[in-house]
């Protein structure tokens, strides 16, 4: 399909090919249906709203409950304020949410609709919430979107009572249920009382119990979002998905953060583990030693398959840069590293790793796009390439390796259960990239090399 790539990059700047994100919203949804008894609810049209949760649908495999505004040429013309109204009437009586979880659109966005005004003139049900908060597309990606939803739960129900609950607040990022798993079961092994938020573990990654479930038994609840205000700490994972709900928290409730990168690989797990320990001061169980202590032995059994492998990064910015950190930590040479979300502060993070593993000649680029991507492949290839399914028509042209990490994963299953976070997500992530190394060492081997043990 992407045979017919031009090698010859070019300067663009208004128009992006084959983009490495998607629009404010998706994120904003992921973040809503990680809070218990909550409906998203995109203010905008259908169309916009079925986008939305069909990208999520596809990636997770699990479907995204949401309601929209259902904007017609009426509300672009008057604003959407009637339609919001009814159909928050609507959702509470049919759906019978605890919360309503807006966000905004392209539409509604550019038509101006004032989200406060609207929400304080909607009769809320007692003991039932609405918040909103504002996704112009045209902004940001998804990761913009989620980080703002995630920062509107705090600043509409955060609580500071000036009684310690004696738990740390803990913002996970953009991952999947398998790393919330992962990395809740990481905090209750260092004796760390938390709360997390978002946590669409038990949401997208439900089991199947026969029932249909319009609320599933997982995510954060309300009143545990309400007392984040009372939490000794936060802990934000992910400058780019995390920061500003740790913000968000300070200033509201006067609560201090801490800034983590992603812990996908040895050193960044390691001071995840290190920042819970600051916190519990309890020991290090035996657990998560052995863990560690498995993933160096893997790390140096595989050494002869991975060392100075070429390798593409693609996707959204805080697990790009932990994956970049991780291949590094595998004598690997991270050529490639791309995010479709803006902000300076994804390339100043991979510079400083280049030149903390001394690579020379390897480039990055925030706001980038695959299309531009692809054509750095073209002038030098690379032994593999990781991100989600949009790459796969590059690795098809190319006939590189690929490996899907990252979001959106939609051509395959299962990824959204298993944690690329912990000691535990950096074997799988060790498994896929050396096995895909070794297929096609397997498959270009000449009959008389082809060997059981490579
Ligand atoms: S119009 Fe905007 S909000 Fe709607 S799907 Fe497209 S990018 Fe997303």
């Amino acid at each position: 399909m992407l045979d017919y790539t031009k090698k010859e990059p070019y300067e663009r700047t208004a128009l992006r090919v084959n983009p490495a994100k998607t629009c404010q919203p998706v994120g904003a949804m992921y973040a809503a249906l990680g809070v218990h008894e909550c409906l998203p609810h995109s203010h905008g049209s259908q169309g916009c709203c079925a986008f939305h949760r069909m990208f999520l649908t596809r990636h997770f495999k699990d479907p995204a409950m949401a309601a929209s505004s259902s904007f017609t040429e009426g509300a672009s013309v008057f604003g959407g304020g009637s339609n919001l109204r009814t159909a928050a009437k609507n959702i509470f009586e049919i759906y019978n949410p605890k919360i309503i979880a807006v966000h905004t659109t392209c539409l509604s966005e550019t038509i101006g609709d004032d989200l406060n005004e609207i929400i304080k003139s909607i009769d809320i049900p007692e003991g039932k919430f609405i918040v909103h908060t504002n996704t112009p597309s045209y902004k940001g990606s998804h990761i913009t979107g989620f980080s703002n939803m995630v920062g509107s739960f705090i600043s509409y129900l955060s609580v500071k009572t000036g009684k310690s609950n004696g738990k740390t607040a803990l913002i996970p990022g953009f991952v999947n249920p398998g790393d919330m798993r992962e990395m809740k079961k990481i905090a209750r092994q260092m004796k760390v009382p938390f709360t997390m938020l978002p946590d669409t573990s038990g949401v997208m990654d439900s089991p199947m119990t026969g029932k249909f479930e319009m609320y599933p038994k997982g995510g954060t609840t309300v009143e545990e979002v309400i007392e984040l205000g009372d939490c000794d700490q936060t802990l934000a994972i992910g400058k780019f998905s995390s920061e500003w709900g740790g913000q968000t928290l300070q200033k509201k409730c006067d609560v201090p953060y801490k800034l983590l990168s992603m812990p996908i690989g040895i050193t960044q797990t390691d001071n995840f583990v290190m920042a819970l320990q600051s916190i519990s001061k309890a020991e290090v169980p035996y657990e998560l030693e052995e863990e560690r202590g498995q993933l160096v032995d893997i790390l140096i059994d595989i050494h002869p398959y991975t060392y100075n492998k070429k390798v593409a990064i693609y996707g959204d910015p805080d697990t790009v840069i932990g994956l970049t950190e991780f291949v590094l930590e595998m004598g690997m040479i991270p050529k490639y590293v791309l995010t479709g979300t803006p902000g300076e502060a994804f390339e100043n993070e991979v510079k400083g790793l280049f030149e903390k593993y001394g690579m020379k000649d390897c480039q990055v680029k925030a706001y980038g796009d695959l299309y531009e991507l692809h054509q750095w492949i073209k002038n030098e290839g690379v032994d593999l390439l990781i991100g989600g399914t949009h790459g796969k028509h590059i690795a098809r042209a190319e006939d590189i390796p690929f490996i899907r990490a990252g979001f959106p994963i939609i051509d395959r299953y299962v990824h959204s259960y298993m944690p690329l976070v912990g000691y535990k997500g950096g074997m799988r992530l060790a498994e896929l990239i050396t096995n895909a190394l070794m297929d096609r060492q397997d498959r270009d081997s000449l009959e008389e090399d082809f060997e059981m043990v490579m």
